[in-house]
């Protein structure tokens, strides 16, 4: 059973506010759009205009729009508490703050990459991570979830699998507070999921758990083939993973209803109407 509309945006700029955004989200026909609560090259809490993240709320109640936030690039889960006190305090007050912020917005959550740590013992890069997920939802009671994305694997192996993102989430405090993100291109890239003839990623997921988190799905093309590591986007069906690997992921059971995202590149017109369009039709068919 195929949902006929599926939630489908691409990521927006917020030079007008949030609700800048939602209406830009309204005007392209968009049923999902993305955007980074604050600038994305610090960790600075930004005193939000809650005024405008309310009107952002209620334009994408009215429009039946879901909005998700992307947290600032520097944003590391990784961070290590001890080692790094001053970065580890900075990060969980910038997580805080992307929740809040996310949450006056009517957001479904906050994407945050898995992370990365060099450091030393892997083990102690996840440790991290937990502790940092547990420090932020700590106390939290809104609504908007911690979502956690896949990597691509060009900073290193971690959060490359599925059994990363389901244990971390299971090890974590609050799991129910916890989602998933899964951006396709960075899936294809570190070789968790290889395209239209990847039937043993589903079952997979599937046996691990990993649907029941899944929040939202990043859907990007990848300008690289399967395994490059490299995370470079390409707009739907114009890279490796193609319109049949697209396809083929559209018509699973466990991705209806899950907003799509685009982070490429847009079309002639400064839109993603194109893409939109063209995932329209393959969901069709
Ligand atoms: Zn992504």
């Amino acid at each position: 059973m195929i949902a006929s509309e599926p939630k489908i945006g691409g990521h927006l700029s917020i030079r007008d506010g949030y609700a800048g955004a939602a209406r830009t989200a309204i005007l392209l026909g968009a049923g999902a759009f993305q955007y980074f609560p604050k600038n994305p090259r610090s960790l600075t809490v930004k005193a939000f205009d809650r005024q405008d993240a309310a009107r952002c709320r209620k334009l994408c109640e009215d429009h039946d729009i879901q909005s998700v936030a992307h947290t600032p690039y520097p944003s590391n889960l990784a961070v290590d508490q001890k080692a790094a006190r001053e970065q580890f305090a900075r990060t969980v007050a910038s997580l805080r703050n992307d929740l809040e912020i996310a949450e006056a917005c009517g957001s479904l959550g906050i994407v945050v990459h898995f992370g990365t740590y060099k450091a030393g013992n892997p083990l102690q890069g996840y440790q991290n991570i937990i502790q940092c997920i547990n420090e932020v939802l700590s106390g939290w009671s809104g609504r908007a979830k911690l979502i956690i994305e896949n990597q691509a694997g060009d900073h290193g192996d971690m959060g490359t699998t599925l059994e990363e993102l389901v244990q971390i989430r299971k090890l974590c405090d609050s799991r129910e507070r916890i989602g998933f993100c899964l951006d396709t291109c960075h899936a294809f890239a570190s070789g968790m999921w290889t395209g239209g003839q990847d039937h043993a990623f589903a079952a997979k997921a599937a046996d691990l758990g990993f649907w029941e988190g899944l929040s939202v799905i990043h859907l990007n093309d990848s300008k690289y083939p399967a395994r490059s590591r490299k995370d470079r986007h390409a707009r739907v069906g114009e890279g490796f993973i193609g319109e049949e690997g697209f396809r083929q992921l559209l018509q699973m059971e466990e991705v209806q209803g899950i907003p799509f995202i685009f982070e490429s590149e847009k079309d002639a017109a400064g839109t993603y109407r194109e893409d939109m369009e063209k995932v329209r039709r393959w969901v069709e068919a």
